[in-house]
């Protein structure tokens, strides 16, 4: 049974009201898989509902940071209880407005609860160390402080888990929170902070203000009462971002692109590996930051692996992901959909061989949404675009390699590093991988897109500022470590 309402209009939530923009102004977020469905109006603010979320942000933070850890950890029990009970509903809201399919967005909607108990606990957990002073009669320790107010940017590609990754710690840290999600999702986002509403979070804790990004994500960087700033998103905006805090002190955090590589050695299981390639490559639309993007395969293989991709990537559905039997839905964008297209007549265009899919569909089924054909290349070099640009859609790129050595040199040759894996039998090119693999999270014999929410998550080189989410790593960006000399 569907708990879905179309066309609602969704408020802003400011200092514990909802509040409709200054502006007066809304914009339509629109299902990607049947673009004349509104999946509900959302809220164009402008500098005015920001100011007024900060401010309010600011005066709760002062009452927070003062809750034991224990207190402010109940609340994320509560808002855990909320969004379980709201799942499906949240996650079909999920599913029409970005697109994965409804048991995709129901894992990740699951994953959004779990990460939400996973901080609540840490709200008892220890924050410091002593350390021994050179003074026999003096105590000395760590301990750690909040920030202060946080500003919380995210993507479209995972509505929930991303938000609430950044949330969850920033909370049971001590800090309160403005988030400016994805204009793409901003209706999912609205819902999940009504579970926070529900919960009984104090007036100001929480914030959501939705609106264009040049206006409050830049707004936010740039705010003089926001003490630090967690991004997910693009390199392009998340560069912008990171120099607009950097320029007046505050902290930053940024999470951002990925071209991520699977290696298939000449004793790799293949069956294993055809099957990981795909579920790593094409769930959600290639639409992962960790979604593999480049197989490079042994030469010795090549042709049986190649074999069972192209008949695992025949059997693959597309389609509205809220059908029953739909494994990939639609790109979660217009635009999303014209640059797939664009790159992937870019890789025609410098020579690499279209080996399967590659167009925009066509047919009754499809015409009203931006759905494409999942796409695979072959006889890639490293200087093509498609070897080298993050895509972000449905498309492989097969190389050919004669070693794990020169496996290894072609996967690190990408200005990108957030995750990677190698399928192999043999513990030595595992343990040559591991070492010698220039990414954030590198797996063995696992799909390049496994994150476990109790484990620090991010990229190396361009694919983030070298911090880390999730698990205990968290605490690193979202408080200060303090250190305490004592003198009785
Ligand atoms: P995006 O365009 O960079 O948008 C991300 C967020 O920034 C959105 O909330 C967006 O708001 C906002 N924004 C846009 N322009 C801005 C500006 N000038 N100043 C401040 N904020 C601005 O990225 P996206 O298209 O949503 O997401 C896809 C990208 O995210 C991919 O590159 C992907 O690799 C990356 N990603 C990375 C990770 C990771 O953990 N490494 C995870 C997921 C996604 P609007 O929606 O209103 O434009
Ligand atoms: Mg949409």
């Amino acid at each position: 049974m569907s708990h879905f309402t179309a066309n609602a209009t969704y408020l802003n939530y400011i200092n514990g009201q909802w509040k409709a923009a200054a502006s007066g102004e809304t914009e339509a977020s629109i299902n990607p898989a049947r673009k004349s469905e509104v999946v509900g109006y959302i809220q164009k603010s402008d500098a005015r509902d920001l100011n007024e979320a900060v401010a309010g942000a600011k005066q709760a933070q002062k009452a927070w940071r003062k809750l034991s850890g224990q207190a402010r950890g109940d609340l994320l029990f509560k808002a855990a209880a909320a969004l379980e009970r709201r799942l499906d509903e949240i996650a079909e809201t999920m599913t029409r407005e970005m697109g994965k399919t409804f048991p995709e967005a129901k894992g990740e909607t699951a994953r959004g609860v779990a990460i939400l108990r996973y901080y609540a606990g840490e709200g008892l957990r220890s924050v410091g160390d002593v350390i021994p002073s050179t003074d026999s009669e003096a105590l000395m320790f760590t301990t750690r402080v909040p920030l202060g107010v946080v500003g919380v940017i995210t993507p479209w590609n995972f509505p929930v888990a991303i938000p609430v990754w950044k949330m969850a710690p920033a909370l049971v840290y001590g800090n309160t929170v403005v988030i400016k999600p994805a204009s793409e999702t901003a209706v999912t986002c609205a819902k999940l902070i009504e579970c926070f509403e529900e919960a009984g979070l104090p007036a100001g804790v929480v914030n959501l203000v939705t609106g264009p990004g040049s206006v409050i994500g830049q707004g936010l960087a740039e705010h003089p009462d926001v003490q630090g700033i967690t991004f997910t998103g693009s390199n392009g905006v998340g560069k912008r971002i990171g120099q607009a805090a950097l320029g007046r002190g505050a902290k930053y955090q940024l999470e951002m692109g990925g071209k991520n590589p699977v290696i298939v050695a000449a004793d790799a299981d293949l069956e294993l590996a055809a099957e990981a390639t795909i579920s790593g490559g094409l769930r959600s639309t290639g639409q992962k930051c960790t979604a593999t993007s480049r197989v490079i395969v042994h030469r010795d293989v090549y042709e049986p692996f190649k074999q069972k991709l192209l008949q695992k990537i025949g059997g693959i559905t597309v389609g509205d992901g809220m059908q029953e039997g739909i494994w990939m839905g639609p790109c979660a964008n217009e635009n999303q959909l014209r640059t797939v297209l664009s790159y992937t007549q870019k890789g025609i265009e410098e020579g690499a061989k279209l080996l399967f899919g590659g167009r925009h569909m066509q047919g009754a089924a499809f015409d009203d949404g931006f759905f494409i054909e999942p796409t695979v290349f072959e006889e890639v070099t490293p200087g093509m675009t498609i070897a080298r640009e993050e895509i972000f859609g449905p498309v492989l790129a097969l190389m050919k390699a004669d070693s794990m050595e020169e496996a290894v040199e072609l996967a690190n040759d990408a200005e990108f590093g957030l995750s990677a894996s190698v399928f192999t039998a043999s513990i030595g090119s595992m343990l040559s991988f591991i070492q010698d693999m220039d990414a954030g999270l590198v797996r063995v014999n696992a799909e390049s897109a496994g994150v476990e929410l109790q484990a620090p998550f991010g990229g190396m080189k361009q694919s983030s500022s070298h911090s880390r989410e999730q698990g205990r790593a968290a605490i690193e960006f979202f408080t200060s470590v303090k250190t305490v000399f004592v003198k009785g």
